[in-house]
């Protein structure tokens, strides 16, 4: 009873030891025969999963009657294996790719280096003049004469300009303006353009009668102050030169012209009423100077040295319209 208990064990552990080794075959014959799960994925992004034993990229293809059109890549190499990814990626050569291909071509070793060439970054300030400008003010009247005034004087103006510079082998390559600051304003130039006032004195000439040229200062206020009055004539004792040219550059003329002071400016009229009964009524234009005339001395202009020592020194009665 005992010995048939045994082998009914013996019996037992046989089968199951069978069924164990049966079942261990079975799993090393599927893992020698490696099925895979292949993911393939064609241009527009569509993909399909694949069940195969083979592992070369170009058999599983075929395999799964997929044809690489002439146009089309595949990743993994055809002639390679599959890899651990488990995936073959079938995509279109685009001209993009064709392009950048080119390009990569194109690029010299002698660029490449050139990339690697130092460049260097420099702040730089410089003060730049800024100029002035003119402005033309016209207040001149239409069709005469004009003269031209400087009212102001230009003056030119200075800015600071920071830049920033850029070298490459000590080569400016680019240069950028960061920022600018006045340092002083220009001032402008301002020109007036007016018209040239023609006095009535310049108008006068000594072949103006007196009523001439009394009528020239018509409605002119005369200043009347009592002044020394002497007179003179062209010789070398008078003037030390006997040309008889005024320091207004006319000829001195007899009872017309007048030697004053700076004070009057050549062309005023001067009338002196002592003198009311010579040929030119009293009636006198300034037209000369002399080193010894003052404001309150005038020297009447004679024909001849003899008639101004009789003429002598006086004080006469002025009117001055100026
Ligand atoms: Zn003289």
């Amino acid at each position: 009873m005992e010995e048939r208990f045994s082998i009914k064990i013996i019996r037992k552990i046989v089968f199951i030891s069978i069924i164990l080794i049966c079942i261990f075959s079975i799993g090393v014959k599927a893992s020698k025969s490696d099925v895979n799960y292949v993911t393939i994925v064609f241009p527009e992004d569509y993909e399909t999963t694949v069940m195969t034993s083979k592992v070369k990229v170009s058999e599983i293809l075929s395999e799964n009657h997929i044809i690489v059109l002439p146009d089309e890549v595949v990743y993994p190499d055809q002639d390679s294996v599959i890899d651990f990814s488990k995936k073959i990626t079938i995509s279109k050569v685009t001209e993009a790719k064709k392009i950048v291909a080119e390009e990569v071509e194109s690029v010299t070793t002698e660029e490449l280096l050139g990339k690697y060439v130092t460049v260097t970054e420099k702040i730089i300030v410089e003060q730049v003049e800024i100029p002035y400008e003119t402005i033309t003010k016209d207040v001149s009247r239409e069709g005469t004469e004009t003269k031209d005034t400087v009212l102001q004087q230009g003056v030119n103006g200075l800015k600071e300009i920071k830049y920033k510079v850029r070298y490459q082998d000590e080569q400016e390559i680019e240069r950028n303006v960061i920022s600018e600051k006045i340092l002083k304003e220009p001032v402008d130039k301002i020109i007036q353009i007016s018209t040239k006032i023609v006095s009535r004195a310049g108008r006068r000439d000594s072949a103006m009668s007196p009523e001439a040229i009394a009528a020239s200062v018509a409605g002119v206020t005369p200043t009347v102050t009592n002044l020394n009055t002497s007179a003179y004539c062209a010789c070398m004792i008078c003037c030390g030169k006997t040309n008889g040219i005024t320091s207004s550059g006319a000829p001195a003329k007899e009872w017309y012209t007048i030697a004053a002071g700076s004070g009057y400016p050549i062309g005023t009229v001067i009338y002196i009423p002592a003198l009311a009964d010579k040929p030119n009524g009293g009636w006198f234009v300034v037209e000369d100077r002399g080193g010894a005339i003052t404001n309150n001395k005038i020297d009447i202009y004679m024909g001849s040295h003899s008639s101004a020592l009789i003429f002598g020194r006086r004080n006469l009665e002025c009117h001055i319209y100026q």
